[in-house]
Formats: C-alpha cells, structure tokens, sequence
C-alpha cells in the first residue's frame, strides 16, 4: 500500500491557511485529496478569507465544512452568502459519491461495509478480503477461548468489535 503522507508542500497546503482551530488537519483518503484542494479553490475565489472548520467523510461523502469568513459574533456574513458556499460544498460532495476515497478511481458507495465509504471495485475487494480474514480470526479466538473457559451457567458471549 502506498503511504501517503499530509506533510507540507502537497496539494492541500493551501487549505491550512484557512482553519479555525490551527491544529485541525484534512481528514479524508487520499483519493479525495485533489477534490478538496478544488473545492478550495472555488470557495477561495469566492470567500478569500473563509474559515475551514473541518474536511471529512460524513454519510460516505465528502463534507467540506467552513464559514464564508472568520466567525463573529452577531455574524460575519450574510445569509446568501452563507446559502452560496453551501451550494458550493454540496455539488462537491455530489462528485465526491463517485470518487474512490482511496484511489480516486471511479467509485460508488459500499454501503454494506460497517462505515460507508466511496470505494472503487478494487479496494472493495481489497478491503473485503480483509474484514473476512479478521472476522475468520476472530472466530477462532471465540472458540479457543470457548475451549478453555469451562462452560458457566448462564454465561453468555457477546461478539466483541472486530
Ligand atoms: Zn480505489
């Protein structure tokens, strides 16, 4: 697997000029690293001094949650303006529904997986193969522990968290 890396000089630097909170950083699959750096660029066209207050996957498409300017109270900007970055941000995670997160392949969204994510069919499987190797391992943990524990009355094993 490639490792990838949010250090300084990549496609999101521009970005983490705008946070709120200074320490947050862009939190979402490589795949989605160019979409992000473009929905930065139409809302920086628009909103030069906009507040980013998080990117994330959210519901398996990319949220990009930010103010049109630094947040006041009593408020900074307009309700239109407000309305314009949302519509924005919203045609941005209509794309981001076809996008794979890892691999920015063409992707749709798996929504069987515990965590829905937009993935190509590749890391679908790829990922697949995984969940049914730890879930498999799992099993045997269970039932090993099963053989070693005497059975007690009553006693109940609750599937544990893979
Ligand atoms: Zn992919």
């Amino acid at each position: 697997m490639v490792e990838t890396s949010l250090a300084s000089g990549d496609v999101l630097e521009p970005v983490r000029q705008h946070p709120r909170d200074p320490s947050y950083d862009v939190d979402v699959g490589p795949g989605w690293r160019q979409l992000v750096f473009e929905c930065h660029q139409v809302v920086v066209a628009e909103f030069p001094e906009y507040e980013l207050l998080a990117v994330k996957q959210k519901w398996g498409a990319l949220a990009f949650q930010a103010f049109p300017r630094p947040w006041k109270p009593g408020g900074n900007w307009t309700d239109a303006e407000q309305s314009r970055l949302h519509a924005v941000t919203d045609a941005f995670a209509d794309r981001s529904e076809g996008i794979c997160e890892r691999c920015a392949a063409e992707g749709s969204l798996r929504e069987s997986r515990r965590v829905h994510l937009v993935l190509c069919d590749r890391y679908s499987f790829v990922r697949a193969d995984l969940a049914a190797e730890a879930a498999a391992a799992a099993r045997k943990a269970e039932l090993r522990e099963a053989a070693q524990v005497p059975a007690r009355a009553g006693h109940i094993t609750a599937p544990t968290d893979p």
